[in-house]
């Protein structure tokens, strides 16, 4: 091998946010990997067609959308508002 010029690959833990974890070698930066998904948890591998959520990505999504919509009917209702003052 040739010096100087490898990236280095070093063992490291892996940590699923399901609680899954297990070593490999990367060349990752630090010894250790965090994971959203992993085979143990994803549905294409469990088989269930279970919505996953283990780090709140979708109720932050779900808050968005109805934060979202709470805004775009008041600007509907004033709106309105305007129109029908302007008649
Ligand atoms: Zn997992």
């Amino acid at each position: 091998m040739q010096a100087g010029i490898h990236p280095n690959y070093h063992e490291i833990k892996v940590t699923c946010a399901c609680g899954a974890s297990w070593s490999t070698r990367s060349t990752v930066k630090g010894d250790t990997l965090r994971l959203e998904i992993c085979s143990s948890c994803h549905p294409f591998f469990t088989g269930r067609q279970k919505l996953i959520d283990t780090e709140g990505r979708v109720s932050l999504f779900q808050r968005k959308a109805a934060k979202s919509k709470a805004l775009q009917e008041q600007n509907a209702a004033r709106k309105a508002g305007k129109a029908e003052s302007a008649q």
